[in-house]
């Protein structure tokens, strides 16, 4: 293990990660979890090929790989009677990658496995952080106080710890919201194995793909927000409302909808890119830093990548050099991720169908497999090494 101390604020999906790409490089971290237990919600979410290549990196894509299903080539972008519009791109260009679907809990399980137990610290609120000149102070609102030489805050998308970086500003709320329900495959036996699908109509769309080696569904519904739900970040959904918000759609979508026993709808909300994450000993990390509509599947991909760049960037750095290494993190990764926002913005736009000219959607979704290509095929790691020492390109594990 090095000197440096790192405390990370969170047990997401970003926070974790980040402590497994910090250990794989010999940082001692301590993760900081306001839950009582470290845990997911029921739900599947979309790996991409950006974030399976860094899983590989910090040590746990075996792990992941045994819980993900890959997406096949019969993957398609649908109207919403069902007829195709195009494909979906499923990998990465040199084929190494697949894009694919797993549950949360198996993929939270996968980053949890390598973690020491006495690393994670569940039932610890961060109240809020400062930055000193050799390190940071984490203040918890019980008045335990702890310090680091370095202190992450993958807190979410209300991060706490943001405020020590930059001026409060309010989430912006897209108007929608997401219905999401698991299906036992067995019960909708016809539907494709291993299809991402995307079903796109007016103003909503409805997004399905499989998890948990494909015993699962996982369906995602995304439809205009009703007054009640403008007020709540997160509610029960019935499952009933779920099928009125599509019905007339193509019978295929309304059997799948009506096999959803519980659902709960969340309130679609992003913000506009921070100038910056990082002060001092302090930086951000994830929805943190830059939270995301998921029209495009990457917030948690780019959390994962935040997680492999920090650890190479920290690798070597003690408690005096940290904060030029977090202020070079936060250089690299805000020009990213910004992109990824603005895209997946217009990707939401798409996906409802916001266009007088429907043939306009459809040329723009052709268009947008070049955004996936990039979004895809970069390694972020390999890119900082380039740069950083062009005679070492490729040696980075
Ligand atoms: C409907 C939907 C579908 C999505 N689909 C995809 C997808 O397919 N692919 C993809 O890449 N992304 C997807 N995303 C986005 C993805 O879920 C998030 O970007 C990702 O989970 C963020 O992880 P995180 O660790 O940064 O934050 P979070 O998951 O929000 O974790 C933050 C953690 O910090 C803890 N915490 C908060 N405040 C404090 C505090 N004060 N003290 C201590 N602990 C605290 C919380 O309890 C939580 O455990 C989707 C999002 C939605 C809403």
């Amino acid at each position: 293990m090095t000197d440096l101390s790192v405390a990370v604020v969170g047990a997401g999906i970003g926070g974790l990660a980040a402590a497994n790409a910090l250990r794989a490089k010999g940082i001692a971290v301590d993760v900081l979890e306001q839950a009582p237990a470290i845990g997911e919600i029921g739900a599947g979410v979309q790996l991409a090929p950006n974030g399976l290549r860094q899983l590989d990196r910090i040590g746990v894509g075996p792990a992941v790989r045994e819980v993900v299903v890959p997406f096949g080539p019969g993957s398609t972008y649908r109207r919403e009677d069902g007829s195709p519009v195009t494909s979906v791109v499923v990998g990465s260009s040199d084929g190494a990658y697949p894009v694919a679907g797993v549950h949360r809990a198996d993929l939270l399980d996968a980053l949890l496995a390598p973690l020491p137990s006495d690393s994670l610290h569940t039932g610890h609120t961060v109240a809020d952080v400062v930055t000193l000149e050799h390190g940071a102070e984490i203040r918890l609102t019980d008045g335990r106080v702890r310090r680091a030489d370095v202190v992450v805050g993958a807190d979410g998308i209300h991060s706490r710890v943001r405020e020590a970086v930059t001026a409060p500003s309010a989430p912006q709320f897209s108007g929608q919201v997401a219905y999401r329900g698991l299906v036992p495959r067995s019960r909708v036996p016809d539907w494709p194995a291993d299809a991402f699908e995307v079903w796109m109509g007016g103003g909503r769309h409805l997004l399905v793909f499989p998890v948990r080696g494909g015993d699962l569904i996982n369906v995602v519904g995304f439809v205009p927000a009703d007054d009640e739900m403008r007020e709540s970040w997160s509610a029960p959904g019935d499952p009933r409302q779920l099928i009125a918000e599509f019905s007339g759609w193509d019978e295929r979508t309304t059997r799948l909808l009506s096999q959803i026993d519980s659902t709960n709808r969340w309130g679609m909300y992003d913000r506009e890119p921070l100038s910056r994450w990082t002060t001092g000993h302090v930086t951000l990390l994830g929805d943190a830093a830059h939270p995301m509509l998921p029209h495009v599947g990457q917030g948690a991909n780019q959390a994962i990548e935040d997680a492999a760049v920090l650890a190479e960037l920290l690798a070597g750095a003690d408690a005096e050099s940290a904060p030029a290494a977090l202020q070079r993190y936060s250089d690299i990764r805000l020009g990213r991720t910004s992109s990824v926002q603005a895209g997946s913005r217009r990707s939401g736009r798409r996906y409802d169908s916001q266009f007088s000219d429907l043939d306009r959607r459809d040329a723009e979704l052709e268009e947008s497999k070049e955004f996936r290509r990039w979004l895809y095929d970069i390694d972020v790691v390999a890119d900082l090494v380039a740069t950083s020492h062009p005679s070492t390109q490729g040696s980075t594990t």
